[in-house]
C-alpha cells in the first residue's frame, strides 16, 4: 500500500543539500518557506521552537486570525506546508554556524547543525539561505516582570492595547523613546503612568509635555510588580509606594539572534541587525533575512509574514537571474 501522508513525503526530501534553507520557523520563515515550495524549491527550514510571542495566550491584528493563539497560527502553517514534499521542517534544531563555502555547483552556504530529533543531518549545503530567527529581548530587571509578561503586560500596543483600553496602565521603561511611546499608549487610556524606574528615560521637557496629556512621570526605583496569576495590580516601589494598574506595557532592549552568522562578513545597522534591501537581500548574495531579524525593532506576525513571502520571490527570480520591482 502506498503511503501517502504528508508526513512521510516530507521526510523523503534530501535535508543535505536544498535550494533555500531557512532558519527560524516563525511567521517570515514559514511564509518564506510557503512561497518557495510552491515555487519548487527544495527547502529546509530549521526551528529552534522557541517563538518570541510564546509568553502571551493570544496573538492580535493577524488578518482572519485576530486572537489565535501563537502555537496554533504556527501549527496551521506547518499543516499547510506538509502539502508540499519539497518542503522539511525540522523541528528543535538549532543552526550553531553558517558558512560561506562555493562548492561549484551552486551550493553556496553550509550550515551547521544541532538537533535533538532524530535523523537530523550535521550540515546542511543550500545555494541561498534565509536568516528569519526573530529577536532577544531584555526586560528590565524588576524580579515579577517575566510572570506578567504577555499576560497584562506586553510590549506592543498594536497588538495588545486594544483589550487594555480605558484602564489603569503603567509603561516600564528607560529607553529614551519611552515618552513617544508613552503618547502612542495614551491612544487607549488617559489613565497611564510612566515609570522609569530610576532612569532618566523621560527628560524634564518630556515630563512636562506628558504632564500636559494627563500623563504623571514617576521616576522612583522599582522594586517589583504585585498581582496573581499573570494579573498584575501594583507597581511597589522602593520605599513601599504602591501605584494600582490594570495592566500596563513594558519597554524591552531588543538583540539580534545572529550569533551564528558572525563568521560571514555581512554588512550589520549599528544594532547588529542585518542590513537588508526592501526585498530582504543582505550584502551578501544568496543571503536573506525577514521578519524581526530584518528590522531594527519589533514587528508584528502578520508583517514578518508579509516579507518572508516577499523575500521568497525575490529569491526566486534571483536564482533565474532576473530582477524583479518587488
Ligand atoms: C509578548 C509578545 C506578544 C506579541 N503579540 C503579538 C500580537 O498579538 N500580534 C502580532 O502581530 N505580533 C505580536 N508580537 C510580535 C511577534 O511575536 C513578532 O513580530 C513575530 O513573532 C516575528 O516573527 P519572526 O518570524 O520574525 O520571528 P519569531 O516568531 O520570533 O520566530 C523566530 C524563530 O527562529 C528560531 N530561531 C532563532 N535562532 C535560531 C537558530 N539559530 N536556529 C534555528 N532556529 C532559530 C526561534 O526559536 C523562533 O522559533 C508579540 C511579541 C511578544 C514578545
Amino acid at each position: 500500500m502506498t503511503d501517502t501522508t504528508a508526513e512521510t513525503r516530507v521526510a523523503a526530501v534530501d535535508t543535505t543539500e536544498v535550494d533555500v534553507v531557512i532558519v527560524g520557523g516563525g511567521p517570515a520563515g514559514l511564509s518564506a518557506a510557503l512561497n518557495l515550495g510552491r515555487a519548487r524549491a527544495s527547502v529546509v527550514v530549521i526551528d529552534a521552537g522557541r517563538p518570541r510571542n510564546a509568553a502571551t495566550l493570544r496573538s492580535h491584528g493577524f488578518l482572519t486570525r485576530d486572537g489565535i493563539p501563537p502555537l496554533e497560527l504556527r501549527k496551521l502553517a506547518r499543516a499547510e506546508l506538509a502539502a508540499y514534499p519539497n518542503v522539511r521542517v525540522l523541528d528543535r534544531t538549532v543552526v550553531t554556524a553558517l558558512v560561506e563555502k562555493d562548492s561549484g555547483n551552486g551550493l553556496r552556504f553550509i550550515a551547521a547543525l544541532q538537533g535533538r530529533g532524530a535523523g537530523t543531518p550535521p550540515a546542511v549545503a543550500a545555494r541561498s539561505v534565509l536568516v528569519a530567527t526573530g529577536l532577544r529581548e531584555t526586560l528590565p530587571a524588576i524580579p515579577s516582570l517575566r510572570a506578567f509578561y504577555g499576560m497584562s503586560i506586553f510590549s506592543c500596543a498594536a497588538c495588545d492595547a486594544w483589550e487594555l483600553q480605558d484602564k489603569a496602565l503603567a509603561l516600564i521603561g528607560e529607553t529614551p523613546d519611552l515618552a513617544a511611546r508613552a503618547r502612542l499608549i495614551a491612544r487607549w487610556t488617559d489613565r497611564l503612568t510612566v515609570f522609569t524606574n530610576g532612569s532618566d528615560a523621560v527628560g524634564t521637557v518630556e515630563e512636562a509635555e506628558l504632564a500636559a496629556s494627563g500623563i504623571f512621570v514617576d521616576r522612583r526605583p522599582i522594586d517589583d510588580l504585585e498581582g496573581d496569576r499573570g494579573a498584575v495590580s501594583a507597581v511597589r516601589l522602593t520605599g513601599g509606594d504602591r501605584v494600582e494598574i490594570d495592566g500596563g506595557f513594558v519597554r524591552p532592549d531588543w538583540h539580534p539572534a545572529l550569533d551564528f552568522v558572525n563568521g560571514i562578513e555581512v554588512s550589520r545597522d549599528r544594532f547588529g541587525n542585518l542590513e537588508v534591501d526592501r526585498s530582504g537581500r543582505t550584502s551578501v548574495p544568496g543571503l536573506y533575512a525577514a521578519g524581526d531579524a530584518a528590522s531594527p525593532g519589533p514587528q508584528q506576525l502578520i508583517v514578518a509574514a508579509g516579507q518572508g513571502a516577499r523575500a521568497a520571490a525575490v529569491l526566486v527570480h534571483d536564482f533565474i537571474g532576473v530582477r524583479t520591482a518587488h
